[in-house]
């Protein structure tokens, strides 16, 4: 899994992606997310990245270090757990970590330090000053679902990074959401009336990966509408036949051409409500 199907195509994995390609991932790095499962995969990820032994792109996948992180029995990677049957990581825990982290990386060429569950102040403060003055090589990731939580000062000492619980997670996520949105713009389309359908291309949102996966889905609707005008089957989803129904030929074909032409300018990186927008003035248009 990579990190893009973590925390979905997003800015913030573009962020990462950059520093990670600089080779320049800081020291300390604060993941916030309500969802758990996505912030300890992305923390996972992270940790291959800091072991990976690779010349070329990391994590490479494939060599010892990550094979080792994926299996979470990388010896340089370390999770600080909770001890005894507290509610909160203390500062035995973290003073534990500091005594550690000045002991040379077993095999990889950095260690890492994993804390997952919520720290004490006084662990926060106690872990405060290894963030002012970081062993080399070391690097901390902290997740939370809030960073409310998290001590302004050991915030101040480290990148922080927000990953929403809302993402999509994964290509098969994205693809049912994408589906679902394209059933519904394509039910609305045969309306022709501008605010259902701006209401459902509003559902978009920002989301660039969604929107050209949506785009993709309506094209391929609109020519099996196509071809059941010619060829009635009466086979298709209620979607597909009441475009084949509703909709000249005409008005079909300049519904592909129009589809085709908002692909390419999300490909051009336009901006997204201009691009609702625009599709649906060019619908209304190709009604007539
Ligand atoms: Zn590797």
């Amino acid at each position: 899994m990579s990190l893009k199907d973590i925390i979905g195509d997003s800015e913030v994995c573009r962020q990462i992606e950059a520093l990670k390609d600089n080779r320049r991932l800081p020291h300390a790095v604060i993941l916030e997310s309500r969802d758990t499962t996505q912030a300890n995969a992305a923390a996972k990820e992270l940790a291959k990245i800091s072991v990976c032994s690779s010349s070329g792109k990391r994590p490479c996948g494939k060599c010892l270090n990550c094979v080792k992180a994926e299996e979470d029995i990388h010896p340089d990677i370390y999770k600080v757990k909770i001890t005894d049957k507290k509610q909160a990581v203390g500062v035995g825990e973290i003073r534990n970590l500091i005594s550690d982290c000045y002991i040379k990386p077993n095999e990889a060429a950095s260690k890492v330090y994993i804390i997952s569950d919520k720290m004490t102040a006084e662990a926060q403060n106690a872990l405060l000053k290894i963030l002012e003055e970081p062993p080399q090589n070391v690097r901390f990731i902290i997740t939370c679902e809030s960073s409310t939580t998290v001590l302004k000062t050991v915030l101040s000492r480290s990148t922080l990074f927000k990953l929403s619980a809302e993402q999509i997670k994964s290509a098969d996520e994205l693809d049912k959401k994408a589906e679902e949105l394209a059933v519904e713009i394509a039910n609305v389309i045969p309306q022709n009336t501008e605010m259902p359908l701006l209401s459902s291309l509003s559902k978009l949102g920002k989301d660039k990966a969604l929107a050209q996966k949506v785009f993709e889905k309506i094209s391929l609707f609109v020519s099996i509408a196509l071809e059941e005008k010619f060829i009635p089957t009466g086979k298709q989803p209620p979607h597909i036949r009441e475009l084949a129904r509703v909709l000249r030929k005409k008005s079909l074909v300049s519904l592909l051409d129009v589809t085709a032409q908002a692909q390419k300018m999300l490909a051009q990186n336009c901006n997204m409500n201009l691009l609702a927008t625009w599709y649906c003035a060019k619908i209304r248009q190709s009604r007539h």
